[in-house]
């Protein structure tokens, strides 16, 4: 029997716009690459973006950045996270969010997660009153989004801030309020695998105009903040650009040149992103042995990834699903494998933090699949993907 086997490439993401070429073809022919070094009139690709995704999530301030990482720092240090301070945020994340605790010299504090993916709020609960800590750096890991509106009442009730970090929910939204605006600030991040590509850059939102000014003097705007678009007015700089140190993290005017035509392009791209996802997820759905995550309905997602879990399955067959998958064309990550490799490190792997126990994470993350869905993807793509992904399974699966 001859076996279908998968030809894409799961790093593969589309070319950038021609109108997102032509326009940095603009900004490099022109020479002024550096956000303030504008042309008289003009307020420069930076100040433009900046405005422009403020407006796209419905906030009042956006600070355009250098990195995702970037922006969780700086929002940390915004909201005043200094040496030794906890900080709680998810077990289950990727390493840049632990790591913008740990640039601060704070110490994370790591919640659980839940079956659907998301921040377990019972344990969340138990560790706003008990840790000490007075931030919550909240990861949408994975594009799943919690009850946003139980986790800011938890959140409120133990006066701790909310930080967002939002890099694969641009575009998202829970009960129709964009990804990043529940909390104090919103961490966006536009590096090539996330939803919209300049390589590396982020993006930072808030309401908040004390922190805008802060986050603004921190990126390295000496005293031009003035030339920012969706910023707070001077006066509120006043005693702000005396005491913010400058910690440089721009972006360019290249990078935001490129973004601008793909922030345009956004939502038609999630349209299509969810297309595959629910194609791969049909395709997966009563696979004994196999449980998809269920999204509930006040989630408006973005299907940029797959995750499904092998509940039960022991770690050799998971690791033979794997290969299995893997030597038809289909790339998965485990994030039960006992050490991390390519993206999938845990709370375990990050041992500049305390130690900690999380045995429900633990558990979770031990039956873990995580799959890529670049939208170089076609629907039929999706269909074989969901296929090989079912054999495999299918292959290792003993009924109980
Ligand atoms: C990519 C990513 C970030 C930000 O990453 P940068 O590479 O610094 O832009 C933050 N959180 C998560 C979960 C990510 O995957």
């Amino acid at each position: 029997m001859t076996q279908t086997v998968f030809t894409g490439n799961f790093t593969q993401q589309e070319p950038i716009p021609e109108a997102a070429i032509d326009a940095a073809v603009a900004v490099m022919r022109s020479g002024r690459l550096h956000r303030y070094n504008t042309a008289p009139g003009d307020d420069g690709e930076v100040a433009k973006l900046e405005q422009e995704f403020a407006d796209a999530v419905g906030a009042k301030y956006c600070l355009a950045v250098a990195s995702g990482g970037y922006a969780m720092g700086a929002a940390l240090r915004a909201v005043g996270v200094g040496p030794g301070d906890k900080v709680l945020t998810n077990g289950f994340t990727l390493a840049p969010v632990p790591g913008a605790i740990a640039a601060v010299n704070a110490v994370p504090v790591f919640v659980e997660v839940t079956e659907s993916l998301t921040i377990d709020l019972e344990d969340l609960s138990l560790k706003a009153k008990t840790s000490g800590s007075k931030v919550l750096l909240l990861s949408h890991m994975r594009g799943h989004l919690c009850d946003m509106d139980r986790l800011m009442e938890i959140c409120n009730a133990a006066s701790i801030q909310v930080i967002e970090d939002c890099a694969h929910t641009m575009g998202g939204a829970w009960r129709g309020v964009a990804s990043g605006r529940h909390g104090l600030m919103g961490c966006y991040s536009t590096q090539t695998y996330k939803h919209i590509n300049s390589g590396e850059g982020g993006l930072l939102v808030t309401d908040d105009a004390e922190m805008m000014a802060k986050t603004i003097m921190l990126s390295g705007s000496y005293m031009l903040f003035e030339r920012h678009k969706a910023a707070p007015p001077p006066e509120v700089f006043a005693d702000v650009k005396y005491v913010t140190p400058n910690v440089s993290g721009r972006m360019d005017n290249l990078r935001a040149a490129i973004l601008r035509p793909q922030l345009a392009d956004l939502p038609a791209q999630v349209a299509r992103w969810n297309v595959l996802y629910r194609a791969v997820e049909d395709g997966l759905r009563n696979t004994p042995g196999l449980q998809v995550i269920e999204r509930p309905p006040e989630e408006s997602i973005v299907g940029s990834s797959i995750q499904v879990l092998l509940p039960g399955i022991a770690p050799a067959a998971i690791e033979a699903v794997v290969a299995g998958c893997k030597a038809r064309g289909v790339e998965l990550k485990w994030f039960g494998a006992p050490e991390p490799a390519a993206f999938t490190s845990r709370y375990d792997s990050w041992r500049y933090a305390p130690a900690q126990s999380l045995p429900k994470t633990d558990r979770i993350l031990a039956g873990l699949l995580d799959m890529r869905l670049p939208l170089t993807f076609s629907v039929a793509d999706a269909g074989i993907i969901a296929e090989i992904i079912r054999d495999e399974v299918l292959a290792v699966h003993v009924p109980v």
